[in-house]
């Protein structure tokens, strides 16, 4: 909620209130700890995906179904802090958007015949994308985070098939299979395309307006009551920005085109990369990588060492039993971030039954990384 206050010029309500519901999930929560056999964790997998957790906003409220997933469950979205602040965040910011501005579909919703509107890019896709601005902008997220964040918004949204649907056709026919099963991208290539638009918006008015500053006007002129025209939005949107601005939503957002987004990320000072190859910090090479072989014992995350290659460097020899998760634990900080090139490392491994301690130094080295956001040196 800090964070909100400090990105909106002022809460647009007196009092929220959030309604959590938390399941217990925590057998569940077993099919990502690994303890268990493959049959059950698919079976386990399916029931996850069945369960429908997740949330919905109001215009003073908004009602979560989370899960308990049980301790020493690594995965951060996962926990029930992640989950939280994941959705909170976003369905808080729907007061903005389809609360406070929405076509005729939405204002007057007929409930027996449904029409879907053809902004889903403007009512979750802008929401998703300020959910992560937001956490940017109000000191949860360093610069770097925000960027890696969003650069996995791009990574997921390539795969909409923009070819063949745009996107604001699939929504507005996202009642049909062909169209529902590309729903899930409005979080996805919907929060990328935000992104793009903010960063447009800032291009072309030599960052003197920002996306959060259109949208505020418009919400200034419809609110809660007062719906948009579904047809003639997209014109209205522009003519409070840049008449070039037009070219963006016929490319992108209405057309059928692959975006390029180098074209109006400059606007953010960000540029994009399909591939980057890069000594990388943040993948602190682990012999894992090729130069030893495995075994799995007991099923689970121990390995047994049946092979080292010349290249190893942390000490293991054949035989010994290591803790897969242990391991990548030591090679981050307390933080979670990769611990520092030639810093001394420990883990402890099973030799001959018995605890070893091997010190090594963490090396870091190329690797390949697709759909990288980086800002650019100033
Ligand atoms: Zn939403």
């Amino acid at each position: 909620m800090e964070a909100i206050a400090a990105f909106l010029p002022e809460l647009p309500v007196d009092s929220y209130t959030f309604i959590i519901f938390v399941d217990d999930l925590r057998e569940i929560g077993q099919a990502f700890t690994g303890k268990i056999g493959l049959g059950k964790r698919i079976k386990l997998a399916k029931k996850f995906g069945n369960l429908g957790l997740g949330a919905l906003e109001h215009g003073n409220s908004s009602t979560y179904y989370l899960g308990d997933f049980g301790p020493g469950l690594d995965i951060e979205d996962l926990s029930l802090e992640g989950q939280l602040t994941g959705a909170a965040i976003h369905e808080f910011m729907h007061i903005v958007t389809p609360l406070g501005l929405h076509s005729q579909h939405i204002g007057n919703f007929n409930y027996t015949n449904p029409v879907m509107s053809k902004h889903l890019w403007l009512y979750e896709g802008i929401t998703e994308y300020f959910a992560h601005l937001v956490k940017y902008k109000g000191g949860v997220y360093t610069p770097d985070q925000f960027l890696k964040e969003m650069s996995l918004k791009f990574s997921s949204g390539v795969s909409f098939p923009i070819q063949e649907m745009s996107f604001t056709e699939m929504s507005a026919n996202v009642l049909q299979p062909k169209y529902e099963k590309h729903y899930g991208q409005v979080y996805q290539r919907g929060a990328a395309m935000g992104m793009l638009l903010d960063a447009e918006i800032q291009r072309l008015t030599d960052g003197k307006k920002e996306l959060i500053d259109v949208i505020l006007t418009l919400v200034n002129r419809y609110g809660a009551e007062k719906s948009f025209d579904e047809e003639s939005f997209i014109d209205e949107f522009v003519a409070e920005v840049h008449p070039d601005l037009k070219n963006y939503f016929t490319l992108y957002v209405e057309g059928k085109n692959q975006w390029k987004p180098n074209d109006q990320l400059i606007g953010m000072k960000v540029v994009y990369y399909d591939t980057l190859r890069e000594n990388s910090l943040l993948n602190p090479l682990s012999p894992y990588d090729n130069e030893i072989r495995t075994s799995d014992s007991k099923g689970g995350l121990e390995k047994t060492i049946t092979q080292v290659g010349s290249g190893e460097f942390v000490g293991f020899r054949p035989g010994d039993k290591v803790d897969v998760l242990e391991f990548l634990k030591a090679l981050k900080k307390p933080n979670g971030d990769p611990v520092d090139p030639d810093q001394e490392v420990i883990v402890t491994v099973i030799r001959d039954n018995q605890p070893k301690k091997l010190m090594f130094k963490a090396r870091y080295g190329m690797k390949t990384k697709v759909h990288v956001l980086k800002w650019i040196q100033r």
